[in-house]
């Protein structure tokens, strides 16, 4: 195995074709605990402004942990999976409180702060503190399962394990360059060259020790398991209104966009219309009758496990009090104050309409 020629040509290729990315003009370990996180399910280019704002609003751990849940959110809003938004907070609290405010440098300490999983502790343990931990993401599972032919699917349960020990073989505690580094050069490499599509081996550092490349199988790397189809759900939603104000209520602090406030409704059963959803959704959610008026519009949305097709409608308020049942809190709310609350990017879709 060509192990030091690789590692070294890996790392030649980094210093002279690395992005200049913001997190990477950083020694301060809260940033990159930060960076990584949003990283973790998000993409580079969709990750860069909301780390700034992020960094501008919470510029160190004692501005994170003093703030509001719900200003957290409000500023990761529009990136989706807001757990990692909640644990992030959760997680600050615990370093002011545990740690004297100082990001844990050891990959275990790291591992069990809230929403940090294995991959996000290697990452700032070797980014932020040059520990010898290699990372295991998909540009990685994809480089490595390329050069040395492993054919482990990806995304099967086992991939984790076998891929890491693949990594761990790079580990090179005399090289002049920290693990840190070279786990972002071959993510780069991953990200800029050997691409899931259009992979390009001619610019590749490391070609000559590439076995799919030999072979002539690049495209047939990384191994797969076919997943299930995504289900689609048919739900519906209402902008009710009453005396001029729009009801707004909040999803409970855990699960699937826990903490976000939205608009009352949910999903379309069999044999009822969108219409008989709504209605129906609102009485038990806020035990309110109410009022179909109009459609607002339809909107698509996609999360990691299901889609959504929901319909929008225009309702008033005919009768009841209020009284909560899933939903945790709500507000009557003018359409200038909507933009003061995070809500989830299906939501975002039509609220531009409501005038
Ligand atoms: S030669 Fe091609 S397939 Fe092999 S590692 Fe380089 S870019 Fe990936």
């Amino acid at each position: 195995m060509h192990l030091k020629k690789i590692r070294e040509s890996l790392l030649k290729w980094y210093h002279q074709n690395r992005r200049d990315l913001p997190w990477r003009q950083t020694a301060d370990p809260y940033a990159i605990w930060v960076s990584e996180i949003m990283l973790q399910q998000t993409q580079v280019t969709t990750v860069i402004p909301y780390f700034h704002k992020f960094l501008r609003e919470f510029p160190d751990i004692f501005s994170l942990a003093g703030a509001d849940l719900q200003r957290v959110l409000k500023i990761w809003e529009g990136m989706g999976y807001y757990a990692r938004a909640r644990n992030l907070h959760r997680a600050s609290l615990e370093i002011v409180e545990h740690h004297q405010g100082n990001i844990p440098s050891s990959f275990e300490q790291l591992k069990n702060l809230p929403g940090t999983g294995e991959y996000i502790a290697a990452a700032v343990a070797s980014i932020a503190f040059h520990k010898p931990h290699p990372v295991v993401d998909g540009n990685v599972k994809r480089v490595l399962s390329r050069l040395f032919l492993i054919d482990t699917p990806v995304n099967h349960g086992s991939a984790g394990k076998i891929f890491h020990q693949h990594a761990l073989r790079f580990v090179d505690t005399q090289s002049e360059d920290h693990q840190g580094i070279f786990n972002q050069a071959i993510m780069e490499l991953g990200a800029l060259v050997c691409k899931p599509r259009n992979t390009d081996c001619p610019s590749c550092p490391v070609i000559s020790y590439c076995q799919a490349f030999h072979q002539s199988v690049v495209d047939q790397f990384p191994k797969r398991v076919k997943k299930k189809k995504i289900p689609v759900y048919h739900v519906s939603a209402a902008v009710l209104r009453k005396n001029g104000r729009i009801l707004i209520t909040q999803r409970k602090p855990e699960g699937h966009l826990g903490g976000l406030w939205e608009f009352p409704g949910g999903k379309v059963r069999e044999n009822e219309t969108a219409e008989q959803a709504c209605i129906r959704e609102i009485k038990e959610e806020v035990n309110l009758d109410v009022a179909v008026d109009s459609f607002l519009t339809r909107i698509k949305h996609a999360y990691t496990h299901f889609k959504i097709v929901m319909d929008i409608f225009n309702c008033t308020f005919v009768s009841g009090y209020l009284k909560l049942n899933g939903p945790v809190d709500y507000r009557w709310v003018t359409v200038k104050q909507l933009d003061l609350y995070p809500f989830p990017g299906a939501d975002r879709k039509f609220m531009h309409l409501i005038a």
